[in-house]
């Protein structure tokens, strides 16, 4: 039995541990892009630019709207083998046995459910700071302590840094490309991070972005039974996040742990036929790669032509410095119905912004000149030259410093 199984015979201890879980799965509410987006953005007025929560706004391509048009009439039926045939086609894509996969109703699931499988109050989360959020929500009902590493100063993960601040980690979190900052931490870095950890750790690695970059994939890792889960979207390049559809992909034994906390439900036939089209898709991930490129590379080229700084990015978002609090950005923007966002408290002076059409990018271009030109800038941003200030009380790992 490898570390990570649950004993066959479950004692009473272990019952009572599950139970306790289960219950606080039961009662929390999963952090996910649009509630954290919501949290901070108004009812948006209709021919709103919104350009604050990761979404794509080409939505699914021809043939997944054609998958969904077809199965319809079948939506009276689970029709479970639809999953399967999901499983078929990623895991024989990639050379994976389909035990190694797991469909869910997007990532966020089996983001939260592997941080309450595997960090507890004796075992921290790790992630960068700033990431993404949604595990460090879950962390709070787990009872796990929360240790925050800065990203280096070429904005990747700083894995000597996360191994310093975790000592007793239960999970290392890594996305890449991350979110907010679209950067890439390198497929050499999660293999030392892999080498390096704390015995009965696993590490996390979130691919949502990763369609959008040149970034190798850890699905080599997962293949070679390292202790690492790998999640998918099809929320992102496949323009499918109201649709639903998600992965989880690890050993088997990893995969059952958090099932202990969900995901044994039916997916819904509509997300699974429209996954599987886009997979089959034989240009679709090349062809928006380079669309949104494109178009994150006129914005950039706008900003440097206007002296305004940004962290380059290899994603379909990336962060714009303010030059002062981004909340009085943010607010001047959605009052030209340009919705950005959100702030990450570590870095109080950027935003994040998603790259949308490029209609969208010439919309949010014309409102930023004219909310900055209105602005009175401040001195006190931090330049992208020097790290950005870590002011919540962390010191940095003395081997950094
Ligand atoms: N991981 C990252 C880094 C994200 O940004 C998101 C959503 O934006 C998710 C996971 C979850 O996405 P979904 O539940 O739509 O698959």
């Amino acid at each position: 039995m490898s570390e990570f199984e649950a004993p066959a015979n479950g004692s009473r201890r272990s019952f009572l541990q599950l139970s306790a879980a289960a219950a606080a799965a039961m009662a929390f509410r999963i952090a996910t892009e649009p509630s954290l987006a919501a949290a901070e953005r108004k009812p948006v007025p209709p021919g709103a630019v919104v350009i604050d929560a990761n979404e794509n706004p080409l939505g699914p391509c021809d043939a997944a709207r054609k998958a969904i048009a077809d199965i319809t009439p079948q939506g009276g039926r689970y029709s479970s083998w639809l999953t399967e045939d999901l499983v078929k086609a990623f895991t024989e894509a990639q050379g994976l046995k389909p035990e190694y996969l797991r469909v869910f109703p997007g990532s966020s699931e089996p983001l939260h459910f592997s941080v309450l499988a595997f960090t507890s109050p004796a075992k921290s989360y790790v992630t960068a700071d700033p990431g993404y959020e949604a595990g460090m929500r879950a962390a709070k009902f787990s009872g796990a302590r929360i240790a925050k590493a800065p990203l280096t100063k070429t904005y990747s993960h700083d894995i000597k840094a996360m191994l310093a601040v975790g000592p007793d980690a239960g999970l290392f979190y890594v996305c890449t490309p991350n979110n907010p900052t679209g950067t890439m931490t390198s497929h050499f870095d999660i293999e030392r991070l892999l080498a390096e950890k704390p015995k009965g750790s696993v590490v996390l690695v979130d691919e949502a972005y990763i369609h959008f970059s040149d970034g190798i994939s850890a699905l080599d890792l997962v293949k070679a039974d390292r202790d690492v889960i790998v999640l998918r979207t099809f929320s992102k390049i496949y323009g499918m996040a109201g649709l639903r559809c998600g992965m989880a992909i690890a050993r088997p034994d990893l995969l059952a742990k958090l099932e202990s906390y969900g995901g044994w439900g039916a997916m819904p036939i509509t997300a699974v036929a429209a996954a599987t089209a886009s997979l089959k898709h034989e240009h679709l991930v090349e062809e928006r790669k380079q669309l949104n490129a494109a178009i994150r590379q006129k914005t950039f080229e706008w900003l440097d032509r206007q002296g305004y700084s940004y962290v380059p990015s290899e994603s379909n978002c990336f962060m714009l410095d303010t030059r002062r609090p981004a909340k009085e950005v943010i607010d001047a923007m959605a009052a030209r119905n340009v919705f950005i966002g959100r702030i990450w408290p570590v870095w109080p002076t950027y935003t994040r912004i998603t790259v949308g059409t490029q209609g969208e990018m010439e919309a949010f271009q014309s409102a930023f000149q004219a909310v900055m030109k209105n602005a009175k800038t401040v001195s006190y941003a931090p330049s992208l030259k020097k790290r950005p200030s870590y002011p919540d009380g962390q010191s940095w790992p003395s081997a950094l410093s």
